[in-house]
């Protein structure tokens, strides 16, 4: 048993009789006597290793079973890879219950179809007719998948179509759930909404109803956010991870998952091919040296790179722009422009309350730290010099050289793209999966801000959303990328369409930082003793410091020594050595 404390102090299976009139097993929801108290708890499963006293499991909690034996094998494989309480595992494994949805008929068991091939582009693709080949044989086996921006969708369905010809079901990881990303409306369409389970959003109830039905086999093909990789999708053939560099398909609470490597477990455990789909493959991904599925010939926007101008208006992109009836302009910094000097005193600009930069957006000046508004920190007055830059300055400066209407999305503006005859301004959250999007140009703005932002994977978190905008730009349009660091191998990558040699630059830089490409990262929060103990286990990297009285400590594991760290994250934190681990942080 499982019981739902989440704890890693308590994180062992306890032992408790099951009567055989409960009707439950492997994956039941129960409660039983813990410490004196009633508490929910899984089922995992028979025992031969029974102390002399139980006690008894009181009732059903819930008529469904919530995980099957392989699904209960990939829980204890991300429990043990990110150190994690099997109970939190289990938590986000599986959805929020809604009783009155048990009581409803369930979709009814359907045999997997198959369905009219679509037009093949796999095989057009350096390794495409193995991949095709290694879907219609079985798995398991991984590979990455780099995809033309104008196949992105296509290859996914064919691989989903390959498949289901198998007689086997499929799992589509998408990153975000609305606007629904252009992959999960394209298998809509080619397989249909009756053969579909979409897991994007929606109602906790029809969430909880789509959940049980894909159980009970109701579907060929699941389409969902990060959660899905869990989805109880019977004779599971085929994992798709889309836009696999995307930061969202990592889990941001315990137990820290990624989707990206959950995949590949699940893939080995229920023998499915895993396929992980980007434009720009992250450096995860890469190291990983599997396969990779591209497109044969160069198929790739042509891509300028060009000195920044004044304020970033490089005559080449104001020439561009003025002939562009549909073109995309990437911002990576919202508002107006950055508060230089205070115009009253002549002091360098910074917030009064915490000396924080002030930004000027929608027509105020307000800290980007604190949010107080821009007041002086050497006079108290609130009259500004700015350095003009930002998304409403390129709106501003745009709309003065372009030939058709420039408009700007706004925080909390639905990301959309230009229609015909626009020019959008936008930063990183506007750029999405909107399947074909036909601009005639792309332009990504202030491109070496991106090495000046803090954190390790700040870089390639740039390159990702950069790929994916330039890709926007139909196959006979441009793309323009303002840098004065032309060979910087993150910048070549958009040139080439392939970050292969931002990879490798990469994994160079992460070894020289402590945190190699591939080691096993953990944030641990604990006692004084804290240091001593991970030092033992002889870590490739220990960054020690203090905060609030505890001791955290930034641990970079080889992936062979993940399991003996948690175990003896477990021994400490029953000792209280230990209070959080947090796998995978943000660096
Ligand atoms: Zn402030
Ligand atoms: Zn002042």
């Amino acid at each position: 048993m499982c019981v739902d404390r989440p704890l890693l102090s308590l994180d062992r299976a306890f032992t408790y009789d099951l009567p055989a009139e409960l009707e439950a097993g492997v994956g039941s929801l129960v409660q039983v006597p813990f410490h004196g108290r009633a508490v929910r708890g899984w089922v995992l499963g028979p025992t031969d290793d029974v102390p002399k006293s139980v006690l008894e499991v009181k009732k059903v909690v819930s008529p469904t079973r919530w995980f099957d034996e392989a699904g209960l094998s990939l829980c204890r494989w991300v429990s043990e890879r990110y150190v994690a309480p099997m109970a939190a595992v289990l938590e986000r494994a599986t959805p929020p219950r809604v009783a009155a949805e048990e009581n409803r008929g369930r979709a009814g068991w359907r045999r997997v179809a198959p369905v009219a091939l679509p037009p093949p582009v796999l095989e057009g693709y350096r390794e495409g007719p193995r991949l095709v080949e290694a879907i219609v044989a079985g798995g398991p086996g991984a590979w990455v998948l780099r995809p033309a921006p104008e196949h992105e969708s296509a290859v996914v369905v064919e691989a989903v179509a390959r498949c289901l010809g198998t007689g086997r079901r499929a799992l589509v990881i998408v990153p975000e759930a609305a606007p629904v990303p252009g992959t999960a409306k394209a298998i809509a369409a080619a397989f249909g909404d009756d053969r579909v389970a979409r897991l994007l959003g929606g109602s906790k109830r029809a969430r909880y109803r789509t959940w049980l039905d894909v159980q009970a086999g109701g579907y060929d093909v699941v389409v969902g956010t990060r959660p899905s990789i869990f989805a109880p999708v019977p004779d599971l053939g085929l994992i798709v991870v889309g836009r696999e560099s995307h930061p969202a398909l990592r889990e941001d609470r315990a137990p820290y998952y990624h989707v990206r490597d959950v995949a590949l477990a699940r893939g080995e455990i229920e023998r499915a091919v895993v396929v992980m789909s980007a434009m720009a493959p992250s450096s995860e991904a890469a190291a990983l040296a599997l396969p990779t599925v591209a497109p044969r010939r160069r198929s790739w926007v042509p891509v300028e790179i060009v000195s920044p101008g004044p304020e970033g208006r490089a005559p080449r992109l104001v020439r561009a722009l003025r002939e562009s009836t549909r073109a995309f302009l990437f911002s990576p910094l919202p508002g107006y422009g950055i508060a230089a000097v205070c115009r009253a005193c002549g002091q360098p600009a910074a917030c009064a309350v915490c000396h924080g930069v002030l930004r000027s957006s929608e027509g105020a000046v307000r800290c980007v730290v604190c949010e107080a508004p821009g007041r002086c920190r050497a006079c108290g007055a609130s009259d500004f010099g700015l350095r003009r830059g930002g998304q409403e300055r390129v709106e501003e400066w745009a709309a003065r050289v372009a030939s058709v209407p420039v408009h700007r999305l706004a925080a909390d503006d639905a990301p959309r793209l230009p229609t015909d005859g626009e020019v959008l301004v936008g930063g990183p959250d506007d750029v999405r999966d909107f399947g074909d999007a036909g601009l005639d140009l792309v332009a990504i703005l202030d491109a070496d801000l991106a090495g000046r932002r803090p954190g390790l994977t700040a870089r390639e978190r740039a390159v990702t959303t950069w790929t994916e905008a330039i890709a926007w730009a139909r196959p006979g349009g441009r793309a323009i990328v303002q840098s004065a660091q032309a060979n910087d191998p993150a910048i070549q990558s958009l040139v080439l369409g392939d970050p292969a040699r931002f990879h490798r630059d990469e994994r160079e830089r992460r070894a020289q930082a402590g945190f190699p490409v591939g080691s096993a990262v953990f944030r641990v929060v604990g006692d004084a003793h804290l240091a001593d103990e991970l030092a033992a286990l002889e870590p490739i990297t220990l960054l020690v410091s203090t905060a609030e009285g505890q001791t955290v400590c930034l641990l970079a594991l080889d992936p062979g020594s993940v399991a003996a760290f948690g175990r003896q994250a477990r021994a400490l934190a029953v000792r209280d050595v230990i209070t959080r681990v947090e796998a995978e942080p943000h660096l």
